[in-house]
Parts: structure tokens; C-alpha cells; sequence
């Protein structure tokens, strides 16, 4: 394929975003379509890492117990073999509070337009990419009794300056 997207990292927040923040017992699969948006990355190249504030050692336990069930029990749309820890390039602990994304962008030795962020968090996720000049993608907090409405499937990696929040202010 094309690589058609100016795209070359995509850093996801994990708790709200890609797993349930309030699911304790592993009982709410992945975000819907995850699956697929790893194959999107892969097949334009783009490196997919986690962004997090969470403990990495945390981070990765909770993604390899929830991707296991949800394959073991057929519990997503995605296929068996598309949701594993082994489709993250890396994991990134940030910060505490507004994220600071240029550890990521450094590390890959890209520009800040090259970096989209996704995240629940408007504040720490959203703006930490736009104050750098990344693209971020906000979506509604993923929970037991919420954000099931929106899913990966939604992102159009090769019209990301029109998926990407426009003209936003700092919030506060
Ligand atoms: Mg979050």
C-alpha cells in the first residue's frame, strides 16, 4: 500500500482509551476495533506505542490479560490474531498530569506533525500533543457504562488533518 498518511507514530493512551478505566476484573474487551486500526498502521508503516501515565510494568500486564480473554472468548470484532501485545513498537511512560510528548517524537527522530496522539483525556493527552504541534484525536472516555459508542474504526489515517481536533484553545 501507499504509505498515504503523513503519519509515522501514533501514541494511544491506554485507561479510557484503549482498555476500560474503571474495569477491575478484565470483564469490558478492548476498545472495539483496535484490531484493525493496528493493521491500518502496519500497512502504512506507522509505529503504534502507548502513551500512558500508568506504570509500564502495569501498562503491558493489563493489555496482555485483556487482549488474551477477548481472543480466548471471541469477545471483539477483531480477529483472533490482530490484538496482541506484540503489535505496540514501544512503551512510553509520561508524566503525570499534561503529557509531554516530545520523549516519544525524540526517540523516533520525527517531527511533531509525524506524531498523533489518542486519548480520552482533554487535558493531558489533547492538548499535550497540540501545544507541541502533533495530531490528536480525542475520544470519549472508554468505561464499563460508557464511550462504547465511539471506535478505532473511525480513524481515517490518510485524512488525519481532518479527523485531528481543529483550532483548539488551551482549555484552561
Ligand atoms: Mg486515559
Amino acid at each position: 500500500m501507499m504509505n498515504s498518511s503523513p503519519i509515522r507514530v501514533a501514541a494511544l493512551d491506554v485507561y479510557g482509551t484503549l482498555l476500560a478505566f474503571d474495569d477491575d476484573d478484565y470483564s469490558c474487551p478492548p476498545r472495539n476495533r483496535l484490531g484493525k486500526f493496528f493493521d491500518d498502521c502496519e500497512a502504512r508503516e506507522i509505529k503504534v506505542v502507548t502513551s500512558s501515565d500508568g506504570m509500564t510494568g502495569n501498562v503491558k500486564n493489563d493489555l496482555v490479560i485483556a487482549f488474551r480473554i477477548a481472543n480466548d472468548r471471541k469477545i471483539t470484532i477483531d480477529g483472533p490474531e490482530r490484538l496482541g501485545i506484540d503489535r505496540f513498537d514501544n512503551f512510553f511512560q509520561l508524566d503525570q498530569g499534561i503529557k509531554d510528548f516530545s520523549v516519544i517524537i525524540g526517540h523516533y527522530d520525527i517531527l511533531p506533525r509525524e506524531l498523533l496522539v489518542i486519548g480520552d483525556n482533554f487535558n493531558k493527552d489533547i492538548w499535550g500533543a497540540l501545544r507541541l504541534g502533533a495530531y490528536a484525536i480525542h475520544c470519549p472516555m472508554y468505561g464499563v457504562d460508557q464511550g462504547k459508542e465511539w471506535d478505532f474504526g473511525k480513524i481515517d489515517l490518510d485524512n488525519i488533518e481532518r479527523m485531528s481536533q481543529p483550532n483548539l484553545q488551551k482549555p484552561f
